[in-house]
């Protein structure tokens, strides 16, 4: 099969018979084998009625319907586990998507040989304050974090080689990173086309500005785990015995230092508890220790998982 289109939605009641005729059309006049993944994320309206029909009336649609409203990031990953197409390409179902890009995006991949073409809304048709101008900020956030060269992260608009979608773990709300997933996961070839867009025809959207304090979180954990996630001694060990140093040569200081004053001045009334240094340097030492008891706790758990695999074969001849 050429071509997997995969679309969560989640109460889209009005769009999905004319997302269904388009996405369908523009497959046929190219002739691809394709197959469309709806994933109905725990609508309320009539959605996955309208799938089932469309289920019914043509082969090609295939459904999955959560019992309850999981995320988007969810919806993925249950249609990634189950498509077939060597070309995986996911839009929204809210029509501010074009299906007619599915063919250049599918030659991205196809002729060019990406492993992963992000769309780009270029031109833009949503809110300035609310979504554009932040997301312009949040965008060169994540650039500059992750090294992945890309103006719009979030496009719901993006086509995959297959492997991709089968290596990456799509949970919580990394769906607005999969380029970084991806890209941790050694898929290199990510590149971006810009996309039409238009304004949100029916309904509303289903995200606020949660989003982008969410997001942030997320691509902090992305940083750090792509950096640490497999050697976590390597971070809290290093961190936690540097403090523990500091923290002993300071007691040993004090202590010395009180040494002197007894035996060679023979003054006796200085506490050492009355010291400041004292308690930073007590501080440090049980910060240190528990970092250090951190990074060993880590280097545990990944030893426990390591059925897990962290790494991604190119090609095995
Ligand atoms: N969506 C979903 N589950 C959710 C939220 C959204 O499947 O919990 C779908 C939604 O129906 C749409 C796509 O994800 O097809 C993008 O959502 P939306 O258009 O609301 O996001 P925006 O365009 O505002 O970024
Ligand atoms: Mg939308």
């Amino acid at each position: 099969m050429n071509l997997s289109v995969v679309v969560p939605l989640l109460n889209e009641e009005e769009s999905l018979h004319e997302l269904y005729a388009r996405i369908n059309k523009v497959c046929q006049e190219n002739q691809l084998s394709y197959e469309i993944w709806f994933v109905d994320d725990g609508s309320t309206d009539s959605s996955w009625q309208i799938i089932e029909n469309l289920s019914k009336e043509n082969h090609h649609v295939h459904g999955i319907k959560f019992s309850r409203n999981y995320g988007k990031s969810q919806a993925l990953h249950a249609a990634f586990d189950k498509v077939q197409g060597d070309v995986v390409i996911t839009m929204d179902a809210d029509l501010q998507d074009f299906p007619e890009e599915i063919p250049e995006l599918y030659n991205k991949i196809v002729v060019e040989k990406y492993d992963l073409v992000s769309g780009w809304k270029k031109k833009r048709f949503d809110n300035v304050m609310t979504k554009n101008l932040p997301s312009k900020l949040f965008n060169s956030a994540a650039r500059n974090l992750s090294g992945v060269e890309l103006h719009d992260f979030n496009c719901g608009l993006k086509a995959y080689r297959k492997q991709v979608v089968k290596s990456v773990d799509v949970y919580g709300d990394l769906h607005r990173w999969i380029p970084v997933l991806a890209a941790n996961a050694g898929f290199k070839k990510i590149t971006e086309k810009p996309v039409q867009h238009q304004a949100r025809p029916y309904g509303t959207s289903k995200f606020g500005t949660e989003r982008f304090i969410r997001g942030f979180l997320d691509l902090i954990t992305l940083w750090f785990v792509s950096k640490f996630g497999g050697r976590p001694m390597h971070f809290f060990g290093a961190v936690g015995t540097l403090m523990f140093i500091f923290g002993f040569f300071s007691a040993f200081w004090l202590g010395a230092t009180k040494l002197v004053d007894v035996y060679y001045y023979h003054v006796y009334g200085n506490l050492i508890a009355e010291n400041p240094w004292f308690y930073i340097a007590l501080t440090m030492m049980i910060m240190g220790t528990l970092l250090f008891v951190a990074g060993f706790l880590g280097e545990l758990i990944i030893r426990q998982s390591r059925g897990h695999k962290n790494y991604h074969i190119e090609e095995v001849i």
